[in-house]
């Protein structure tokens, strides 16, 4: 792959990923009753990093792209713009937690912090940055403690009774992360069922957990987000109170089965 600047976006993708984006707003839209404020995170995984630039250019000029693999968001940074503001939302390993955090300075978000362990690596990652390069990741690195939602043991995250102490450990012992909020994935049977009228229990548990753990910190509700809702559901996580959507499919369409995807070094564990 070659620099953004000399990337060919193809103008009948591009104008096809506009038209999507746009559905998906207007979608948004719709179903914020509340009128809230509700960040779109488009979830690029899988995909190339063409249709990111196309989406990332005017007139979409969208900012916050979802990457879940390591090795996948790593090359993409280096290629693409640094106005992007990436979201690591998938699976973590404790031992690239520190080179992500250190590598890439328009990390914005990691969405799926699951153990003191990870958040210890980011923090130490980002002071690292922080230190060689003055200016540079000036801000924050936001952190979404991702919690079991589900209560099923393949799903990552914390269990929603141990997430209180994950997120003070963030809060009180990591002077470079920022807790921003909560996230949970949720279980696909339940979401096939969501609809704007139907409650995710899902989605109802970290609601619940957010305000219990809000309670506990002594910090007000609204300053912890909630990430939920992917394409299959996010009407409904809104109609929830969700603060943040993560949306991949419907904007960019079917992904490559992920071992047919062109992306070196990731083992199949943790792609998982
Ligand atoms: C892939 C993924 C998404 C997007 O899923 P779609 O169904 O394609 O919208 C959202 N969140 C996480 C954590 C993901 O891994």
């Amino acid at each position: 792959m070659s620099e953004a600047s000399d990337m060919q976006v193809n103008p009948q993708r591009a104008k096809q990923l506009a038209e999507n984006i746009g559905h998906v707003a207007q979608m948004i839209g719709a179903a914020n009753k509340a009128n809230r404020k509700i960040r779109l995170v488009a979830v690029s995984k899988l995909k190339p990093a063409t249709d990111i630039l196309a989406l990332h250019n005017p007139p979409t000029s969208q900012v916050d792209f979802g990457e879940n693999y390591a090795q996948e968001l790593t090359e993409k940074a280096s290629l693409l713009p640094r106005s992007i503001r990436w979201h690591m939302i998938g699976a973590l390993q404790s031992n690239k937690c520190r080179s992500l955090a250190k590598q890439i300075p328009n990390l914005w978000c990691v969405s799926s912090v699951d153990s003191n362990k990870k958040a210890d690596e980011l923090e130490k990652g980002r002071k690292a940055l922080v230190e060689e390069q003055p200016g540079v990741g000036k801000t924050k690195l936001r952190i979404m403690v991702q919690v079991n939602t589900s209560g099923e043991e393949s799903k990552s995250g914390v269990e929603p009774s141990d997430t209180a102490s994950l997120c003070r450990h963030v809060r009180d012992k990591c002077p470079h992360l920022q807790l921003a909020g909560l996230m949970t994935i949720g279980a696909i049977a339940r979401s096939k069922e969501t609809t704007a009228e139907t409650e995710n229990e899902d989605f109802v548990a970290l609601r619940e957990t957010r305000d219990k753990v809000a309670q506990e910190l002594g910090m007000d509700p609204s300053e912890l987000e909630l990430s939920m809702g992917m394409s299959s559901d996010f009407e409904g996580a809104i109609a929830q109170g969700s603060d943040e959507v993560r949306v991949g499919t419907t904007i960019f369409g079917e992904r490559p089965l992920r071992k047919d995807a062109k992306v070196k070094g990731d083992t199949e564990e943790e792609r998982k």
